[in-house]
């Protein structure tokens, strides 16, 4: 390894870890990359994995490949969970060792954000990552497979009654899915359950869905989801839950045991020690027009972590999206390869879009907007071309050529992790 290169050090393999990964330099940079995965995921299907429409390894692409290409540049990975920056010796340290850095990128996204209501995290599924999605996948379908032997009525009606939280566009799409799942899957796979048995509920706090989308988009996604028996429910904002009952602001109540939030994000924290950045808005990152950390000497944020609000159309922050992450890895790269901060962020925005069960989307562009069939087939084609890696594109799309035609069974087989050994530390913990 080359002494004089500089250590770049990236804090995540998502979307904008990725991108810088790949538009940097080697020949300036040895670049290390710390994520706490060892694979790379692509979480606008995240929903599509929670309702057993694909493959989770179809939408994962392993850190190891794509540093491989790399190899001989001295690019690493190495697994591990970032707790702390050491801004003063410039040191990271993770819960497996400590990294020395010239330069730290930190680009670890969000997370869940519960809003301080109590036990929310131990009573609720989320959608934030693939482990995730694949603990919900499995709840649903051991709920349809108990609620197949289940005799007493209300025992059964109580396993099926789900409630989605938040109205954006992971729960319209999670929605949407269920509601898929009951109109075209339970009378061919499980006859013993009578569909109207089964509920979904999407709760919303404002007085629409798709809140960032334009109003058009809102009214089709709630056209399409009430097709799907989905029930909406306006100005309902959460404010308790305990397992069984939701209480909501305005006195109202929901019962369910299975709670899918989608409420709300934060941003992935850590330790500062010596210089501390200053936070923004849902606790992001304060940078400046070419992403460096105000406060902090050779520190940089990316994506969804990170707030920047010397973007004159965007003076309140971009939202947080993969394209911003994308582009801001890309303008980042650009800058450290010459070594001068000379071009500043400007976030080209291509549109916005969610898809509410087969055959129905809605998309906005800068100019149109629109929804039906082609703008699933449009959701469809821009998804399929953003998934890393061929073979993962084609079996995300045999996958949904296959369940298209057939609702092929395929993905909807609980695998269940082993408790044995007893002594691996998951099992300790
Ligand atoms: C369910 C869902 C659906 C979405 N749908 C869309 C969509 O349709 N279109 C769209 O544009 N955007 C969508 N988004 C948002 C989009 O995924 C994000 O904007 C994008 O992923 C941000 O990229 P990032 O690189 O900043 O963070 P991420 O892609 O989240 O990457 C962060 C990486 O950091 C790693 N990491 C986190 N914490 C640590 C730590 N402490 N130590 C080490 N590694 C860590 C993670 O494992 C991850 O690999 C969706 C998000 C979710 C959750």
């Amino acid at each position: 390894m080359s002494k004089e290169k500089k250590h770049l050090v990236i804090i995540g393999g998502g979307f904008a870890g990725l991108n810088l990964l790949r538009k940097i330099d080697k020949s300036k940079y040895r670049v290390t990359v710390i994520d706490r995965n060892n694979f790379h995921s692509f979480p606008p299907l995240f929903y599509q994995v929670a309702s057993a429409g694909i493959d989770p390894a179809g939408i994962s692409y392993p850190l190891r490949r794509e540093v491989h290409h790399y190899m001989k540049d001295g690019v690493r990975f190495n697994l591990g969970t970032v707790k702390s920056i050491d801004t003063e010796n410039q040191r990271i340290v993770t819960d497996n060792e400590v990294i020395d850095y010239d330069l730290a990128v930190i680009a670890a996204g969000t997370t869940n954000n519960f809003f301080g209501i109590e036990n929310l995290q131990h009573l609720v599924y989320t959608l934030k990552s693939t482990g995730e999605a694949l603990t919900l996948r499995n709840e649903v379908l051991r709920r349809l497979e108990m609620a197949s032997i289940e005799p007493d009525d209300n025992k059964r009606r109580e396993m099926l009654r789900f409630v989605v939280v938040g109205g954006g566009p992971t729960g319209v799409e999670i929605a949407g899915a269920i509601g898929e799942m009951k109109r075209y899957i339970i009378d061919r796979e499980y006859p013993r359950i009578d569909k109207k048995e089964i509920s979904i509920t999407l709760i919303e706090g404002s007085d629409r869905l798709l809140g960032t989308m334009n109003q058009k988009s809102s009214e089709l996604a709630l056209k399409y989801l009430n097709n799907l028996m989905v029930d909406v429910e306006f100005g309902k904002i959460m404010k308790s839950y305990d397992g069984t009952t939701i209480e909501c602001g305005d006195g109202s109540q929901f019962t369910s045991s299975l709670v899918i939030w989608t409420a709300g994000v934060t941003t992935v924290s850590f330790d500062f020690d010596g210089q501390q950045p200053e936070y923004g808005r849902g606790r992001r990152i304060v940078v400046d027009s070419f992403n460096r950390v105000k406060g902090i000497n050779n520190v940089f944020a990316l994506g969804d972590i990170s707030i920047m609000t010397a973007d004159p159309q965007f003076n309140e922050g971009h939202p947080q999206l993969a394209q911003v992450a994308i582009q801001q890895a890309k303008n980042l790269a650009k800058n450290l390869n010459k070594e001068k901060f000379e071009s500043s962020f400007k976030y080209n925005d291509k549109g916005t879009m969610a898809t509410v069960g087969r055959n129905r989307a809605v998309v906005d562009l800068k100019h149109v907007c629109f929804g039906g069939f082609w703008a699933w087939m449009t959701w469809m084609f821009i998804h399929l071309i953003s998934i890393l890696g061929a073979r993962n594109r084609l079996t995300v799309l045999i996958n949904w050529i296959w369940s298209y035609f057939t609702y092929g069974s395929s993905l909807r087989m609980l695998f269940e992790a082993s408790k044995m050994p007893d002594n691996t530390p998951q099992n300790k913990q």
